[in-house]
């Protein structure tokens, strides 16, 4: 349950809205340092996951990189002071537009993940006169054992380059002269519970870069991604991940070479607990086998239930009822998956009590849309 400092904030604000604890998000970071900084690895934040500007602003002091998965991404991450020289862009869709921007701002590596990008890449970079730094992400065909929607190590997903194009890779370089191969990158899904695909990924890892090495590649950077995951059940209780076991599989299972340096983007695994949606019951409704408690907040605030049956932990923040009642806890907008929960146990609930969905700092505001022509959803903070 959110605590009772939270909640007299919390109640002072007009809802839906994002509420953020930012001493969370920082005890995050400083465990996610002390425990990278042990084995010297290097953790880019994805951005994807939030780009609320004091989230990023108080990640941006704690010194990491920035993971961009679009130009806008990129400018973001520039213009809120990330030292380009620690961005990394990745993305199957690479517009020229974009690939030039980042150009400009000299990032420090593109993640390529097509044959083609190689060519447009070298190209552009060309025309500014610049050699531009890649690492190849590649599909290690590892399964992440996460929801479909979410796993992207597999052969049949589209990203990355697949082992059977490394040799016309490597021959397609001889003659790119603006690239500059320095690294291998790979990132196998996200909410990865399990640290077991962690360890496939770091044994196909190992093969791949003893391949590059016989083929007279001595890349200085490893980019093993992110992806691994939180406990949406139990937010209090959970709410840093075990960090030190995590950076600990890829000490224990990577082999990397004396010059060589382990990269990570991690997202989720940083903003997830730090963030609740809150929101006010418009309605009950009694059914027969069925009642509904109508929120204020539907899938136009956080998309995740709707999308890919994403489970969140939701709490009556304001009753005080001891008698509980299952409710299909579900949103104002007109779709039958806009359902946060369903059968979900509540305190008796009644109009105007306040609802928390917990673990919603990730993938949760950057989602938001105006569908249904709803107001653009607020965020405050804890401080
Ligand atoms: C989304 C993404 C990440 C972050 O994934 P999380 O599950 O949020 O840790 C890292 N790298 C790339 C390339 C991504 O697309």
């Amino acid at each position: 349950m959110l605590k009772e400092e939270h909640i007299k904030k919390i109640n002072q604000y007009k809802t839906p809205f994002y509420y953020y604890d930012l001493q969370i998000l920082q005890k995050t970071l400083d465990v996610v340092k002390a425990e990278s900084y042990k084995y010297n690895y290097h953790v880019h934040y994805a951005f994807k996951a939030n780009t609320n500007s004091r989230i990023i602003d108080l990640i941006q002091k704690n010194g990491l990189g920035a993971d961009c998965v679009s130009g806008n991404e990129v400018k973001c991450a520039i213009e809120n002071n990330f030292d380009s020289s620690k961005v990394v862009f990745a993305g199957v869709g690479k517009s020229d537009d974009e690939i030039n921007y980042a150009l400009e701002k000299n990032i420090f590596c593109f993640n390529c993940e097509s044959l083609q990008e190689l060519d447009v890449i070298n190209e552009l970079a060309a025309k500014q006169h610049k050699l531009a730094s890649i690492a190849l992400r590649i599909n290690p065909n590892v399964d992440a054992h996460t929801h479909k929607y979410i796993t992207t190590g597999l052969e049949e997903n589209k990203f990355g380059i697949n082992p059977y194009e490394f040799e016309t890779v490597i021959e397609k370089l001889k003659h790119l002269p603006n690239l500059k191969l320095i690294g291998l990158h790979f990132h196998i899904g996200s909410q990865i519970t399990d640290l077991s695909p962690f360890k496939k990924l770091c044994s196909r890892v190992n093969e791949i870069n003893t391949y590059f090495l016989n083929k007279g590649f001595d890349l200085p950077i490893i980019n093993v991604g992110g992806g691994v995951g939180i406990n949406y059940h139990e937010p209090d209780k959970h709410a840093i991940i075990d960090f030190a076991a995590y950076f600990k599989v890829f000490n224990n299972f990577i082999e990397l070479r004396k010059n060589q340096e382990l990269h990570f983007e991690l997202g989720r695994a940083i903003v997830a607990q730090c963030g609740s949606l809150i929101s006010k019951v418009l309605y009950i409704k009694n059914g027969i086998n069925t009642n509904f408690a109508i929120l204020d907040a539907g899938m136009t605030e956080l998309i995740r239930p709707a999308l890919y049956q994403a489970f969140h932990v939701i709490e009556n923040i304001s009753s005080k009822e001891k008698n509980t009642i299952k409710y299909d806890v579900v949103g104002p907008i007109c779709e039958s998956s806009d359902c946060f929960g369903k059968a979900v146990e509540l305190p008796e609930t009644k109009r105007s009590d306040i609802i928390a969905i917990r673990s919603a700092g990730a993938y949760g505001e950057v989602m938001a849309s105006r569908y249904n022509l709803r107001d653009e959803v607020r965020s405050y903070f804890s401080e």
